[in-house]
C-alpha cells in the first residue's frame, strides 16, 4: 500500500520517533505548525475517523493517553496544548492514514482556521 504513514510506522521512511510500541507510533511532524508538533499514528491503516467504530475504542484511548503523556513528557501539560484529529476534505485532512496531531509551545487560536 502506498501510504506515507504506513511506511513511516514500518521504518521504510526514517522519522524523528519519539514513542513505538506494537500499536502506535508518534514522531515529530515535519512541517510543524508549532514548536512542538507531534503525530500519534496507529500501524493499522484507517482512512478516517469516520472509520472509527467500537472495536477502535480501547486503540483511540491509547493515542490519546500516549498524546497526554507526551505533552507531560514535552513539558507541556502545565501551559497547555491541543490535540487535533483533522477528517476527510473541509475538515483539512492531507494524509488518509488516521493520525492525532498534539501541538504545544505557543498560544493557540479559537476559533482554529
Ligand atoms: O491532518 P493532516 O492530514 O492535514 O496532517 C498531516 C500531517 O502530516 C501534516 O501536519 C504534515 O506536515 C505531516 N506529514 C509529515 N510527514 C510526511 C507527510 C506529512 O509529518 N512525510
Amino acid at each position: 500500500m502506498d501510504c506515507i504513514f504506513c511506511k513511516i510506522a514500518n521504518k521504510e521512511i526514517p522519522s524523528t520517533l519519539l514513542y513505538e510500541d506494537e500499536q502506535i507510533v508518534a514522531f515529530n511532524d515535519n512541517a510543524p505548525q508549532a514548536p512542538t508538533h507531534v503525530l500519534i499514528v496507529p500501524h493499522q491503516h484507517i482512512v478516517t475517523i469516520n472509520d472509527f467504530g467500537k472495536q477502535h475504542s480501547t486503540l483511540i484511548g491509547h493515542m490519546i493517553l500516549t498524546a497526554t503523556q507526551l505533552a507531560k513528557d514535552l513539558s507541556l501539560a502545565e501551559d497547555g496544548y491541543r490535540l487535533v484529529w483533522n477528517c476527510n476534505r473541509q475538515g483539512g485532512q492531507a494524509v488518509y492514514h488516521i493520525h492525532l496531531h498534539l501541538l504545544g509551545g505557543r498560544n493557540m487560536h479559537w476559533p482554529p482556521g
